[in-house]
């Protein structure tokens, strides 16, 4: 299919301010193949199937949300008030207990809705809700059949975790085997699948050097939530007389392909231990403050050249999937812990929310608008009393613009959003049967949601 978008702003985020005012993006067969001023020649020779005026709106790079849980779109608004260990095994746990592989679906579909709507066209899914194998599976396919790119990092534990989702070393490889055969580079290549062994208190250091094994072995990337609170850290320390990024140094599991979660309770030696490694910090600003967990340094990991991602984590610490709130969050935070407004700025956590996923997902294709690249694109109205007048186009797109302004969403020269709307499923019939759904768990799960 070719697409031309014409009548736009064009954020090119190549790192040097690039803005084509008018300019269009032309995109074939999945791939952007040019992108220039208005009036071009390249843009009357377009010929395209579908033409698309943004009547001003400014078109950008899709986000990237490089950590989530999308059953926790079941959970807004549990747990409140609580920190992560009373949260998980109060709310979370009992829930998930009750979810059947149906209910799985659907939360993930919803978790897709919202994130294409919000501008999101990557995401890494951190699934490990494994009380049946076609938990994931069911994942898997609302993630494929929403057209979102991305990765499901199947999650594990094999020690110090509620009973009902602890598998034993070997189920744990065969169902990554199975997984990987079954799903990874599926959907054109859009998806992929990784190893995400839970934490490092909760698979045993056997476990790990497997996994570092099966990874490197089969070119995967590696998901782990590491360092999330000040407890997390002190029972890790417990357990191996080692702090987390140590551990992991220890087993193998560190280097390029590694996505470490939240790292928020790490020390200066662990900098430089990660930055040797080639790991990537995944950052969850809104997270780590609704869990009153701490602030990671994110700064001293830029300041070391240290890759950050950035994320939502899942809607239930959240209770969102909105990039563009997170983006605020995570240069408000910084500014605030470290009483410095200087200290980090919008075009810093733009690029984290684009170009930093993509270096975590080894996706060298997303995160520009330039030709070559594959088409993952959206379109943003910012014709808004809440953002006019812009003098900063980027400073706009962080601290102005909400999900809500993404009009038209294309992933892999496919539009999926197109005038707010969903173009893969009735949006309403979904929303109530993930209600009706998430009521009945509720009720088979005991939980109060308050
Ligand atoms: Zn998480």
């Amino acid at each position: 299919m070719k697409i031309l978008i014409k009548n736009a702003v064009v954020y090119v985020n190549d790192g040097r301010g690039t803005i084509i005012d008018p300019g269009y993006v032309a995109i074939e067969g999945g791939y952007v193949v040019s992108v220039d001023p208005e009036g071009s020649l390249a843009s009357e020779r377009a010929e395209p199937d579908l033409v698309i005026d943004a009547c001003g709106g400014v078109v950008i790079p899709g986000l990237v949300n490089a950590h989530t849980h999308f059953f926790q779109t079941f959970l807004r608004g549990t747990g409140e008030g609580k920190e992560l260990y009373d949260w998980l095994s109060g709310a979370v746990w009992p829930f998930a207990k009750a979810m059947t592989e149906e209910d799985f679906y659907y939360a993930a579909m919803l978790g897709c809705v919202e994130a294409l709507k919000g501008g999101t066209t990557c995401i890494f899914e951190n699934h490990y809700i494994n009380t049946s194998p076609g938990n994931a599976d069911r994942v898997i396919e609302a993630m494929g059949e929403s057209g979102i790119r991305g990765i499901l990092a199947r999650g594990y534990a094999d020690r110090n975790y509620d009973p009902a989702f602890i598998e034993t070393e070997d189920e744990v490889m065969a169902e990554l085997e199975r997984l990987l055969e079954k799903w990874h580079e599926s959907f054109g290549g859009r998806i992929r699948v990784a190893p995400g062994p839970l934490s490092p208190v909760r698979c045993t250091p056997r476990l790990f050097k497997r996994t570092a094994e099966f990874a490197r072995s089969n070119d995967l990337h590696i998901h782990i939530h590491v360092a999330e609170t000040k407890r997390v850290r002190e029972g890790t320390v417990e357990t191996y007389g080692m702090t987390n990024v140590r551990f992991l140094d220890n087993v193998g599991l560190l280097g390029p392909k590694a996505h470490l979660v939240h790292s928020v309770w790490v020390d200066r030696d662990e900098y430089r231990i990660v930055k040797e490694s080639g790991s990537s910090v995944v950052h969850c600003p809104v997270s780590n403050m609704y869990l009153g967990s701490g602030v990671a340094p994110v700064v001293d990991y830029l300041t070391n050249d240290i890759n950050v991602a950035l994320a939502s984590d899942g809607p239930a610490s959240n209770d969102t999937h909105d990039m563009f709130e997170v983006m605020k969050a995570a240069v408000c935070l910084q500014r605030v812990a470290r009483l410095d407004a200087g200290c980090i700025r919008a075009e810093d956590v733009f690029h984290m929310a684009t170009l930093g996923g993509a270096h975590a997902l080894g996706d060298h294709q997303i995160g520009i608008l330039s030709p070559g690249m594959k088409a993952d694109v959206v379109i943003l109205d910012i014709d808004k009393a809440h953002i006019q007048p812009c003098h900063n186009l980027t400073a706009s797109l962080v601290y102005n613009v909400r999900s809500t302004d993404v009009r038209t969403v294309i992933v892999d020269g496919r539009p999926v959003v197109m005038d707010g709307r969903v173009t893969f499923i009735d949006e309403q019939d979904l929303i109530g049967e993930c209600r009706r759904r998430a009521k009945e768990v509720m009720r088979r799960a005991g939980v109060n949601p308050r």
